[in-house]
């Protein structure tokens, strides 16, 4: 009787083990955390729990790892597309809608020409497939703006399955950098055939004859050293904009009085605006002391005050400066023939001038605001004008007081 209820109870037990082992399974199927075993002698609940610990270790680290594929391609700034075998979208990223100019990725399931509406982009899908090997091509796409993108199709899977990674590369900046650098190289060539071709006409004249026209002799030869002159300042200057615009280029930084400086400045241009009948006066205060590239904020002072003395018929060059403990200013304020408002956006410009004759005749390079420009940015500061036409301009450079940008 003793052995019948033992043996009742033991399996009475065993299938209370079965039923929370079923119950356990049936939690993992559904993805619910399965509970600690209760009784740590059963075996087949704790292995079970151990399944479930373990499934679990791998789901997770499968999710973080598609996460980090999910955050990889939504921050590419390629296009990245997925294609299958019937032409339809499997998967885009932010980058291939941004430049196709739709708003989101393409759908799952939408057929990419409808997606892209860019015939040269089927065609080169086609190929890539047909011929079984990456294809690239360069084409250019036309929505939001028009842009040129390097596209390249590269079949994936065993040959013949179709699925094709297309990517998208952006070449529009790199376009643009490069028509930068032709203009430039056009634009100083330009500068260099004017007083080069003036030094040969008048070495030639002095050669031909002129060296025994005792009366203008003096005159070729102060011709061929101004032109001399202004080789040398187009050289300073091209220098000065290549060291600024250098990759990694940092402000030499060390604590000075600015209105010293500027005071300092006046003092040198002082002589050459008594040549040209110009008060040049700096409004009195106390030391404004700041940390800064002292020789790069002398040569943005010295631009300053050159074009205000150079573009000024009458009246006068006042400079101010000023700041509170976060910003330090100085502007040069001239009385002179001033500026339409339509000139202003592109004044920072290289080579970009509003009196072409006046600046030329004045011995202008055409890129003093533009090194203005730059001094400043290096700063982490900024530069503006106010110009009025027939009353005058104001130009100020705008620097943080303790030297960011080092
Ligand atoms: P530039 O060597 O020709 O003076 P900048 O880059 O210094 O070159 O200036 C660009 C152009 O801006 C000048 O050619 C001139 O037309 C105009 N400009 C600059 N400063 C002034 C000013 N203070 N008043 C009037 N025009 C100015």
């Amino acid at each position: 009787m003793v052995g019948a209820a033992v043996v009742f109870a033991w399996l009475m037990r065993r299938a209370a083990r079965t039923r929370a082992a079923t119950e356990l399974v049936r939690r993992m199927a559904r993805g619910e955390p399965a509970p600690a075993a209760r009784d740590p002698g059963d075996a087949l609940a704790v292995a079970l729990a151990q399944l479930d610990a373990a499934t679990r270790a791998r789901f997770d680290a499968l999710a973080r790892e598609r996460d980090e594929r999910e955050r990889i391609l939504a921050h590419l700034s390629d296009g990245v597309a997925l294609v299958d075998a019937a032409g339809r979208i499997v998967r885009t990223n932010h980058a291939f809608a941004a430049l196709l100019g739709a708003p989101l990725p393409g759908e799952p399931g939408t057929p990419l020409q409808d997606f892209a509406r860019v015939p040269e982009l089927d065609s080169l899908l086609r190929r890539a497939r047909a011929e079984g090997r990456a294809t690239e091509a360069d084409m250019r796409l036309w929505a939001p703006e028009p842009r040129t993108v390097h596209a390249t199709a590269t079949p994936l899977g065993a040959p013949g399955a179709g699925t094709v990674l297309v990517v998208l590369h952006d070449l529009t900046e790199v376009e643009r950098l490069d028509r930068v650098r032709q203009d430039f190289v056009a634009n100083v060539s330009h500068e260099l055939r004017t007083p080069l071709t003036s030094l040969r006409g008048y070495a030639e004249t002095l050669l031909d004859g002129g060296l025994d026209d005792v009366e203008r002799r003096a005159g070729f030869v102060r011709v061929i050293r101004d032109q001399a002159v202004r080789l040398e300042r187009l050289a300073q200057d091209l220098l000065s904009l290549a060291e600024l615009e250098r990759p990694g280029a940092r402000p030499r930084l060390e604590r000075f009085d600015l209105r010293a400086l500027l005071e300092q400045q006046i003092a040198a241009f002082r002589p050459r605006a008594a040549r040209a009948r110009l008060e040049l006066a700096l409004e009195p205060g106390g030391a404004l002391p700041i940390v800064a590239d002292r020789g790069r904020i002398e040569q943005a002072a010295a631009n300053l005050l050159d074009n205000a003395i150079k573009y000024t018929e009458r009246g006068r060059v006042d400079v101010r400066a000023g700041g509170d403990h976060g910003r330090a200013w100085f502007e040069v304020a001239d009385t002179g023939e001033g500026m339409a408002a339509e000139e202003l956006p592109r004044l920072f410009e290289r080579f970009y001038r509003v009196d072409k004759a006046r600046s030329r005749a004045r011995g202008g390079t055409g890129l003093g605001l533009s090194i203005v420009k730059h001094i400043a940015a290096l700063h982490h500061g900024e530069v503006g004008v106010q110009s009025q036409p027939g009353v005058g301009s104001t130009f100020r450079v705008t620097l943080p007081r303790e030297g960011a940008g080092g």
